[in-house]
């Protein structure tokens, strides 16, 4: 499949998640798929938007509403199945043949882990861009840097609600806008 290099899919997920390990017989599912495009040749970054995503082997902690400030109401409200919500990934973002980022492996992996467990294809192609080793290695660090950390070494304002989806890609795509525009 060619691959789709005008616009890069930003992609941030938010996961149920426990203070310790996850309780007896549940599993971290996503919650949130937070997305924005950034063009290359431009650098605008646009088309943000939240997925929301019903748990399906997991309930929703008050620790995770409190890192996210995603609520159950707001699940009940909003959430899709996590299959629709990747068929919306592959039909309106060409997630499958589009190059894609997100901050660190996490994203990846947990698209992997999810996708096995539920017996759903990977919604997300093979040309992923990890911005938090690119930025290491862009300003020479020894260590990398978490997304805030980032950040402030470039002096852009973290705008939004951090561990929400849809703001941390935003605050992602201005990472990599940099990145590549430098
Ligand atoms: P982030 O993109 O940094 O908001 O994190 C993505 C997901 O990782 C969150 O939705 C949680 O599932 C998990 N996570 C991040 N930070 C923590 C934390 N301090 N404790 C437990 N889980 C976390
Ligand atoms: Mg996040």
């Amino acid at each position: 499949m060619a691959k789709q290099l005008d616009k890069i899919l930003i992609i941030d997920l938010e996961a149920t998640c426990w203070e310790d390990k996850a309780p007896v017989g549940m599993e971290s599912d996503i919650i949130e798929i937070g997305l924005c495009l950034l063009d290359v040749q431009s650098g605008e970054i646009s088309d943000s938007r939240a997925i929301l995503v019903i748990p399906e082997r997991s309930e929703l902690s008050e620790f995770c509403t409190s890192l996210t400030t995603i609520t159950q109401q707001l699940l009940d409200e909003q959430a899709i199945s996590f299959k629709e919500a990747c068929n919306i990934l592959k039909k309106e973002y060409q997630s499958q043949s589009r190059a894609w980022a997100s901050f660190g492996a996490y994203d990846y992996k947990q698209f992997q882990r999810q996708c096995n467990s539920l017996g759903i294809g990977n919604p997300m192609g093979p040309s992923h861009i990890n911005v938090k080793t690119l930025f290491a290695l862009k300003r020479k660090l020894t260590h990398e840097q978490g997304m805030a950390g980032a950040l402030a070494l470039l002096e852009i304002p973290l705008e939004g609600t951090h561990h929400r989806g849809v703001d941390d890609a935003k605050n992602i795509a201005k990472i990599l806008k940099w990145i590549l525009n430098e």
